[in-house]
């Protein structure tokens, strides 16, 4: 590649990208991210931690007071979340569909968990009857779950979960990452006690924050674990004796303190981050969410049918598909490597490959955030097909782009 003098002004080179995420950052967001710095305290900074708390309650779709960012990716989020709510010893069930139902169940045996699986092959989803039978098997303080797992692009379900944990007595949480602002998510009315997000997906912007909601039940949990004595900590919450949180900077019962009217200071805010994650959610409430939804749902399903038009298979089980990524089957004769580096070299479209059983054998498309357009979803058909036929793939000519545009064209009917 060409970075040859490390002292050149940075300079990326022009990318589409229409992979399952990052995406290209709203333009809005990196402009709200390169405004100046304040201080952490300043009332002007404390102003934006307030309304960053309220406008993705509206995201989210709560009324959960505890509704912030953990300044770190998506992962950040989770870690934060599982860290202050296992104890060593306790049961948990991971419905796992894709790889980052592993990744729960990886960060839940470090917290000491004792971790229970069920799994679906990759391409489907659980139903609520097979994950309550797990849970009275198992009895499990908490169900972890992926709601959009970008690996498979498969979108589990989630709407009778929380009536089921509620029944039970199991505390609900979601890794929304992927799925968040392209798909419903109702935190209340569904009964999550814990939700966490990242922005490079449907929201449009970078990576590097985590927004996260948590029930008061959530908090409550949060609260009984040990705090430790540390000189700059005047808040103690220790009524209870459950085992400290091993984690200083993920110890959500000191972010709360942080984002709370006590001010106490914990990191030091990621302010450009803050500003950013306070963009993507003001560009979403500005279209509404709903319409920010449907969005999402129109392109994913024009890119179908252009893909479909295209003479390709789709990978897995449609009817549960992500509105915002969709997995292509390579194919037969067509090496998936050589098709990624030609939309990347000759029409500088980023589109994504796979990792563990769909290795080589799937591609990923993204349509989402601010490439959830028209012009991003017809760039990418056009393009893809062309490279296929490059290499000698035989297409039913034309039939994409109009399958595409057949979409697009009764969605205005
Ligand atoms: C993309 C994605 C993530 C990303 O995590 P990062 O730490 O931001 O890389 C997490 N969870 C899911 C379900 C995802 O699809």
């Amino acid at each position: 590649m060409l970075a040859i003098n490390p002292f050149d002004q940075i300079n990326p080179p022009h990318r589409l990208l229409m992979g399952p995420g990052p995406i290209n950052a709203d333009p809005r967001v990196l402009r709200a991210m390169s405004s100046q710095l304040i201080g952490q305290y300043d009332p002007a900074m404390t102003d934006y931690m307030n309304q960053v708390m309220e406008l993705y309650r509206a995201l989210f779709r709560t009324q959960n007071r505890w509704t912030m960012l953990i300044d770190g990716t998506s992962r950040a989020g989770i870690e934060a979340m599982l860290v202050s709510a296992i104890r060593p010893g306790d049961k948990v069930l991971v419905p796992v569909f894709g790889r980052f139902g592993h990744l729960l169940c990886e960060i839940a045996r470090r917290c000491r968990a004792e971790v229970h699986t069920i799994e679906a092959p990759w391409g489907e989803v659980f139903s609520a009857d097979r994950i309550e039978d797990a849970i009275k098997k198992v009895r499990p303080r908490l169900l972890l779950t992926v709601q959009g797992d970008t690996s498979t692009t498969m979108l589990q379900p989630l709407a009778e979960l929380g009536d089921i944990c509620r029944r039970h007595g199991v505390l609900f949480y979601t890794d929304a990452t992927a799925s968040f602002a392209g798909n419903e998510l109702e935190t209340d009315a569904w009964g999550l006690d814990a939700v966490s997000a990242g922005l490079q997906k449907c929201l449009g912007g970078p990576s590097g924050s985590s927004p996260i909601t948590l029930s008061p039940q959530f908090e409550e949990i949060v609260r009984r674990r040990k705090c430790v004595e540390e000189g700059i900590r005047t808040v103690d919450h220790t009524d209870g004796d459950d085992e400290m949180i091993y984690s200083n900077y993920f110890d959500l019962g000191m972010i709360m303190d942080y984002w709370g009217p006590e001010r106490l200071n914990h990191h030091t805010e990621a302010t450009s981050m803050l500003f950013a994650a306070r963009e993507c959610a003001r560009v979403i409430l500005e279209e509404g969410l709903d319409n920010t939804i449907a969005r999402h749902k129109l392109n994913g399903a024009a890119m179908l049918a252009g893909i479909q038009g295209m003479g390709l298979e789709v990978f897995g089980d449609i009817a549960n598909k992500m509105n915002n990524v969709l997995g292509v089957v390579i194919p037969q004769g067509i090496h998936g490597e050589q098709v990624r580096q030609m939309m990347l070299n000759d029409f500088a479209i980023e589109i994504g490959t796979s990792f563990g059983p769909l290795q080589g054998k799937i591609w990923r498309i993204g349509t989402m955030g601010y490439n959830a357009r028209k012009d991003c979803v017809l760039q990418t058909l056009a393009a893809l097909e062309a490279v296929l036929n490059r290499l000698g793939f035989v297409s039913p000519h034309g039939e994409a782009m109009q399958a595409a545009w057949n979409i697009y064209d009764a969605e205005q009917n």
